[in-house]
């Protein structure tokens, strides 16, 4: 294992010319992307950045992003990303719990800044962009500094690189410690899926400071692509950018690529230059998959976790009958399914807890040791994901922990029952929970937000359950206008689960 710090060194000298990142008016080779972030490393010098303190980001998807990521590297400190989508007074808890040396932040977060000054927990605060300009002091400084390499700070494999905040769809964020070694490990053992190579075009749709979208900007430099980050999520707006930058691949989450293909199909775009899109970072539903698969485009699927980072990957070169599964394990990754009450190692079709053993695991939370302990033990991650093996050895989710359904003494996985509803074309988003039920303890009950204008009533999608799952398994059905989502975009299942409790 060794670091990740040299990797833009090393794709700026094989591939100078080819575009790095493209972001608002402007664009940058892999040269010029290296000095900038040489630049900025000087500047967090000269701030007294060291070895081990935090850098913030506290901006929007734009080029800038990738460009602090790595000079915080450069200089042997460690990025955190900080979700813009929290409110301000969650996104300065973070920055108080953090305490990084410097925080580099949008204008539009003015709120959070606010809060964060008031609490004193940062030495420098830089502001960046101001909508898609970049503020002032931000690009002086791509003036002032020498384009050469700053002193680089040795590192070694267990120094970390990156402090990620889990978004919280389970709690209060925690800092996930990402160390050197663990990233550069799966970069060295798993190579990109697909046949890509410098100057391959990524469209950046996915918020970056989700910790796929950190996984991608160290991938993407590693392999030479070129990062195009989008400044606008409309579906409208994700196609536009597609057709016009001849985006050959992307990520995002299932529910973009819904509302995506439904844009797709009322609109003229000429989208020739997508060769392969992925998701993942929640269940991605087999029915969408293979809608991708009718319009051509091949789907893969990734699962992991903060703290794990990769554990397995699907893609259609696995065979479609096994599109409801997530794959096998990545390189080097050991998944086990125990018992959660006994921790015994369970056999193949029996469901249990998802653990994980792999080079890439996190280091813990940060300062939290207690919460460490619960899920790092004797060096395998516990997920909280029930989830099981089949006997050619394809695993899968069936659900969160906390999410399963005791109806009377029967667990129901919300997974299963989801992926039927999902499978109806008029449907276009669905979670299901449990409800209190007087004579089981909970039932199931589905929250459906169904495509506008469609005849489709509750009792048509009652009916295909019945006709798909054993009778306690099918849900009450409510439609919904939208789900609840976290700053991510993941469905927040407790808020549905509390209305549930409420209306009971
Ligand atoms: P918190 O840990 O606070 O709940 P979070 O959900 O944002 O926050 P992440 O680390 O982003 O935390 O998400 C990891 C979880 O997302 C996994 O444990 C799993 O439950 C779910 N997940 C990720 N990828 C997939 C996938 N391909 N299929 C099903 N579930 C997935």
């Amino acid at each position: 294992m060794g670091t990740i710090q040299p990797y833009l060194r090393q794709r700026a000298l094989q591939t100078p010319e080819v575009e790095a990142v493209v972001g608002g008016k402007e664009r940058f080779t892999y040269r010029e992307f290296h000095e900038r972030v040489n630049q900025l490393a000087h500047h967090l010098l000269r701030l007294g950045v060291e070895k081990g303190d935090r850098v913030g980001i506290l901006c929007k998807n734009n080029h800038p992003y990738p460009t602090i990521l790595f000079a915080t590297i450069l200089v042997g400190a460690v990025a955190v990303p900080l979700n813009w989508r929290l409110t301000a007074y969650e996104v300065a808890g973070i920055v108080e719990n953090a305490e990084p040396k410097a925080l580099f932040y949008d204008e539009e977060f003015a709120e959070a800044l606010r809060l964060v000054k008031e609490r004193g927990s940062v030495d420098h605060l830089v502001p960046v962009g101001v909508g898609l300009e970049m503020t002032e002091p931000f690009a002086a400084i791509f003036a002032e500094y020498p384009t050469t390499e700053p002193p680089v700070v040795d590192l070694a494999e267990d120094d970390l690189a990156f402090m990620l905040f889990t978004s919280g769809t389970t709690g209060l964020p925690k800092g996930c410690m990402i160390a050197h070694g663990g990233i550069d490990a799966y970069f060295r053992n798993n190579q990109f899926r697909y046949a890509v190579q410098p100057g391959t075009r990524f469209l950046a749709v996915h918020p970056l400071f989700h910790m796929s979208s950190t996984m991608m900007m160290v991938m993407n430099v590693a392999n030479g692509i070129t990062m195009v980050f989008l400044t606008d999520d409309r579906p409208a707006a994700i196609l536009d950018m597609i057709e016009q930058e001849k985006i050959n691949g992307m990520f995002a989450f299932p529910a973009v690529y819904r509302y995506l293909l439904e844009e797709w199909k009322r609109g003229r775009w000429d989208l020739s230059s997508l060769q392969f899109v992925s998701s993942g970072g929640t269940h991605v539903p087999a029915s969408l998959i293979k809608d991708y698969l009718r319009q051509g485009l091949p789907m893969a699927q990734g699962y992991g976790s903060t703290e794990a980072w990769a554990i397995s990957g699907w893609n259609p070169t696995m065979g479609l009958d096994k599109a409801e599964s997530v794959g096998k394990p990545a390189t080097e990754v050991e998944v086990n399914i125990v018992d959660p009450d006994t921790g015994a190692a369970l056999p193949p079709g029996q469901v249990g807890e998802i653990v994980v053993t792999s080079p890439y695991l996190f280091q813990g939370y940060w300062r939290n040791p207690e919460a460490t302990a619960q899920v790092l033990r004797d060096g395998w991650c516990y997920t909280g994901d029930a989830g099981y093996f089949d006997e050619d050895g394809f695993l899968y989710v069936a659900s969160r922990y906390k999410d399963v359904i005791v109806y009377g003494g029967d667990n129901v996985y919300p997974g299963e029952i989801e992926e039927v509803i999902h499978q109806m074309p008029d449907v276009l988003e669905v979670a299901v929970v449990g409800a209190p039920h007087e004579v089981m303890g909970e039932a199931p009950r589905a929250y459906v937000v169904k495509k506008p204008d469609t005849p489709l009533t509750e009792a048509d999608v009652i009916r295909r359950c019945r006709e798909r799952l054993a009778a306690y398994k099918v849900p009450e059905v409510v439609f919904v206008d939208e789900l609840p989502k976290n700053g991510l975009g993941k469905i927040m299942k407790q808020v549905l689960k509390e209305e549930a409790r409420q209306k009971a």
